[in-house]
């Protein structure tokens, strides 16, 4: 554990809270956790392939071919988008123009990428579209797209078209985190499952020793809640205590997004078994309950939603929802930041060479642009007469253009590692070519502050101040001049 009463002493930047909107912690008066990828982390590999192979068995058992199909984890990743009616995986930027995508599990080429989507921006609202919200989203990716494959080659003749198999797929999927088998596995021996961290329990402790209220808010039903909460905070709590003394509130079966956007009744947790009794007055401090709804967490806390803090991992269900309905406060867990961040920084050498190279060739695009319009006027016989000839601006258009070419090809290698960084088929989760992904727009949008991982408050503090960083626009005077991290090589831009 790092020295938490050193301010000097650095985390790793990967491990920062960054900040959209600026968020006063001393503010707060309460602090509502997701459990699942919030407070417990999980190997996601290890997870989503016992999801997919219990999805597998399902359609096995159906009669399904697809007894060859092999969990891929590097298949697909938070944030992209499947298209059901195509049958593609797609990556859009913060337009929602589709940058990378594959049908089944071949990528496809910029021409016929192109020919699909340059008209089709990804509009998630359009029901064509199913967004990947979390790192439970992963099997479901892989599978579908292995079984394209399948339907494509005739293999699956009952199923009428891509949606539909989308609809199979999600329905397999979906089952396995609502029957026992998954959950009885996972509960049965979390070490496999589970991924410890010795710095959640204090990071809490703290915010409650701050005075703020904790909750825990949770899509997870009781049992499955109890043995993962006392598995994975338990042991990092001071002797005698347990996981429930953490949190005034214990929310389970909360069926977000629902939960923020509709009125729902509460049913009190009365046993460890989880007996429920329907609630008929105010929540009691230090209660259990499912179900319910935010609105009567704020009437019954007496806190309004500015001063809540609502902290989860599903970018639709926990932050998207929770500013659509009540209007609280919200942190996106995001695991795979400090990969992220650690790819930017190890990157950091290439992106300047690649930023001087593409000045250079910003500055050589400017005078072949400015020689080719003097010899339209020479040749037009119009506008000022240019001091060169015209077998001399010819001359200097084919040098340029020949300089042009050859800088592409230095640049091309370094453009190409810039888009393969953390994951050779889809690149970086947050960029999208040289542009913010639709992901990493959401997360502006919705999220008012973002991290990997609960612990991380730990050594923000529960006084921090976040300010958000201030806003920066093309016509900035501060915005560098625009080399992109992906510059286009596209040759005809210079034709
Ligand atoms: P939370 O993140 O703590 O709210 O809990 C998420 C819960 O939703 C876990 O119990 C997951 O097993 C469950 N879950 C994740 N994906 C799906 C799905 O596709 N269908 C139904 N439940 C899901
Ligand atoms: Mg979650």
């Amino acid at each position: 554990m790092l020295e938490t009463s050193n301010p000097a002493q650095s985390i790793p930047r990967g491990r920062g809270i960054f900040c959209n909107r600026t968020l006063n912690f001393r503010s707060l008066r309460a602090i509502g956790y997701d459990m699942d990828y919030t407070l417990v982390d999980y190997q996601v590999e290890h997870f989503e392939r016992l999801v997919y192979g219990f999805a597998k068995e399902r359609f096995l058992k159906e009669g399904w071919p697809v007894e060859d199909l092999v969990f891929d984890p590097g298949m697909v990743a938070r944030g992209l988008v499947i298209d059901t009616q195509l049958g593609n995986l797609v990556k859009a930027n913060r337009f929602g123009f589709v940058k990378r995508s594959m049908h089944g599990t071949g990528v496809l080429d910029f021409n016929r990428q192109r020919e699909l989507y340059a008209h089709t921006p990804v509009e998630l609202a359009e029901p064509r579209w199913a967004f990947l919200n979390t790192l439970f989203s992963l099997s479901e990716g892989c599978l579908y797209s292995q079984m394209v494959d399948l339907l494509d080659a005739g293999k699956l003749p009952h199923v009428k078209g891509y949606a539909e198999l989308f609809a199979s797929v999600r329905a397999a999927v979906d089952a396995q985190h609502l029957e026992g088998k998954l959950k009885a596995e996972i509960v049965a021996e979390p070490e496999r499952f589970v991924v410890l961290d010795s710095e959640a329990a204090l990071a809490l402790l703290d915010q409650r020793a701050s005075g703020k209220k904790l909750l825990l808010i949770t899509n997870s039903e009781w049992s499955y809640t109890t043995r993962m909460m006392s598995y994975a905070y338990d042991r990092f709590l001071p002797p005698g205590m347990t996981w429930r003394q953490l949190f005034d509130l214990v929310i389970v079966g909360a069926r977000k997004p629902d939960f923020f956007t509709e009125r729902a009744p509460f049913f009190e947790v009365v046993t460890e078994d989880g007996l429920l009794r329907p609630v008929s007055g105010t929540l009691k401090p230090g209660g259990a309950y499912m179900g319910g709804c935010a609105a009567q967490v704020e009437h019954d806390l007496g806190i309004s939603g500015d001063a809540i803090l609502y902290v989860g991992d599903h970018m639709f269900g926990d932050v998207h929802a929770s500013k659509r309905g009540p209007l609280w406060r919200t942190a996106l867990v995001l695991r795979e930041l400090e990969c992220e961040v650690a790819a930017l920084e190890s990157f950091r050498d290439a992106e300047t060479f690649l930023a001087a190279r593409m000045e250079e060739k910003e500055a050589l695009e400017a005078r072949l642009a400015h020689a080719r319009l003097a010899l339209l006027r020479l040749k037009g016989r119009y506008g000022p007469v240019p001091s060169e000839d015209a077998a001399t601006l010819e001359n200097e258009v084919q040098e340029l253009r020949a300089k042009l070419v050859a800088m592409d090809s230095e640049i091309a290698p370094v453009a190409q590692a810039a888009n393969e960084l953390t994951n050779g088929r889809w690149g970086l989760l947050t960029r999208a070519g040289n542009d913010k992904s639709h992901l990493a727009r959401q997360v502006e949008r919705y999220a008012d502050v973002y991290t990997s991982r609960v612990s991380n408050f730990l050594y923000a503090t529960p006084f921090v101040y976040l300010r958000s960083p201030r806003g920066s626009l093309p016509h900035d005077p501060s915005t560098p001049g625009g080399p992109p991290l992906t510059p286009s090589l596209a040759t005809e831009e210079m034709g």
